[in-house]
């Protein structure tokens, strides 16, 4: 067989670059030249190149959001997980209706808008039913506007229901491309069907979801296969629905109570993860990139220059974990820093801490979200929401050190704006809210 050579002269690389500054989705062999690349002052024009691609599309702005774990009750058993079945020393709680809204109430008040519904597979405790309820609840009795799920693969028909109660964005991570590792990792339960897990975007995109949330588990294999493989399946989803994931998010292994998997073997070191985001971007360049607070706050930072379009911040990852702080953890997190903590260092970067939810519910989705996307008109809706939903934050939420500070933040962004932000956030002072475009 002849091995073919893959060009990553620095001229074959500023071609790619300039190809995802003109917001065009990369080709595979585009993305090996990427993933191939060694030389670092290269690099360092990647990275330089992912930041102004983010910039170019969504603007300054970094979406804020956190999950909100509603049960660690499992069927199956993925080796690296702390909610597997096998995880005897595992506190087990799904969360009642009434509690589910507690957490979400107090995690509105701290000022959160957009939340995500995280559940491990349990078909009698959280089924589709238990969805409708949990995410009915919480829409008609909290200041949360908008949820978006992680959950286990559905049908076709669980999914309508899903869409029909209101969830924006339909998350599921394929952990590994590599069918010999996934057959290992997750040895029974429904996950333990590698056709039927790569299979769920297809059946969430014919039940009606435009919004998918798409991931690989980094650590399980060689990141460099998993990143190629998961860009081959958007971009095959692309082909086939004119639209392809809305996120990627960036889930990188973290130990895990009860886990005895070797962490070491596929390693993804901080350097990677950070090339990692940055192809994405560029292969990407309208897809939002979700970085978790697995990670610790200096990589999280850096990363938001670098590519990086949204963020969790002061998450639990048990359930109950906000009222009382949960018993087992899905797995250990390496930024513990509060909501307000987090906006004030996006601040301080030079970014836009964005609390917004409106494309969601003004139908910006899907095929539209990526047209208004490529032609650089979403940054001007996402700019004009983000300040938005951050007046909202600081009249409402922010503790009152951080407000003065985020006030004079906002009085420096409005000297900037041209479009009659001021009467806006007039109408926001009076006591308007939820005013978007
Ligand atoms: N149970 C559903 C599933 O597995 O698809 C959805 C929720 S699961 C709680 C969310 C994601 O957490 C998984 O898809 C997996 O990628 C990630 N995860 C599990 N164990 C992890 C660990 N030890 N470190 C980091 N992420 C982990
Ligand atoms: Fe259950 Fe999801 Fe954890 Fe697997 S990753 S054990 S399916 S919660």
């Amino acid at each position: 067989m002849k091995v073919q050579c893959i060009d990553t002269d620095p001229a074959r690389i500023r071609d790619i670059i300039a190809k995802s500054l003109d917001l065009q989705v990369l080709t595979l062999a585009e993305v090996s030249a990427l993933l191939e690349l060694q030389d670092e002052d290269m690099w360092a024009e990647v990275f330089e190149a992912a930041g102004k691609v983010k910039e170019k599309v969504y603007g300054r702005r970094i979406v804020l959001f956190a999950p909100l774990y509603l049960s660690n009750e499992c069927m199956n058993n993925c080796l690296y997980c702390g909610f597997r079945a096998g995880n005897r020393e595992a506190v087990r709680k799904t969360l009642s209706v009434e509690e589910a809204v507690e957490e979400a109430s107090l995690l509105a008040d701290k000022g959160y808008r957009r939340l995500l519904l995280v559940a491990s597979e349990h078909p009698a405790r959280t089924g589709i039913d238990y969805f409708e309820k949990v995410a009915a609840a919480i829409y008609s009795r909290t200041a949360i506007r908008i949820l978006h799920a992680n959950t286990a693969p559905m049908s076709v028909e669980d999914f309508r229901r899903l869409k029909s109660c209101g969830i924006g964005v339909y998350q599921c991570f394929q952990e590994t491309y590599h069918l010999p590792s996934y057959m290992r990792l997750h040895p029974s339960g429904a996950k333990a069907d590698y056709e039927w897990r790569i299979s769920v975007m297809d059946r969430a995109v014919e039940a009606g979801f435009e919004d998918v949330g798409m991931g690989v588990l980094l650590g399980l294999y060689d990141w460099r296969w998993e990143v190629a493989a998961l860009i081959a399946h958007s971009r095959r989803l692309i082909n086939k629905y004119g639209f392809g994931p809305h996120t990627i998010s960036v889930p990188r292994l973290q130990p895990a109570q009860g886990s005895k998997l070797d962490y070491r073997k596929y390693r993804v070191s901080d350097d990677d993860f950070k090339k990692i985001v940055a192809i994405y971007r560029l292969a990407l360049p309208y897809v939002g990139i979700v970085i978790s607070t697995r990670e610790a706050p200096e990589l999280r930072d850096g990363l938001l220059l670098t590519g990086a379009s949204q963020v969790s911040a002061g998450s639990k990852t048990s359930p109950w974990g906000y009222v009382e702080g949960g018993d087992t953890e899905q797995f250990e997190t390496g930024d513990k820093r509060s909501l307000e903590e987090v906006i004030e260092k996006i601040a301080e970067l030079g970014l836009v801490p964005s609390l917004c939810t409106a494309c969601y519910r003004e139908g910006r989705s899907g095929g539209t979200f990526r047209h208004l996307a490529q032609s650089e008109a979403m940054k001007n809706f996402c700019r004009e929401n983000a300040l938005l939903s951050l007046k909202e934050y600081v009249e409402d939420c922010a503790p009152a050190d951080v407000r003065q500070r985020l006030r004079a933040f906002l009085e420096r962004e409005i000297i900037k704006s041209t479009n009659g932000l001021s009467d806006k956030f007039r109408l926001i002072e009076a006591g308007a809210r939820d005013v978007h475009i």
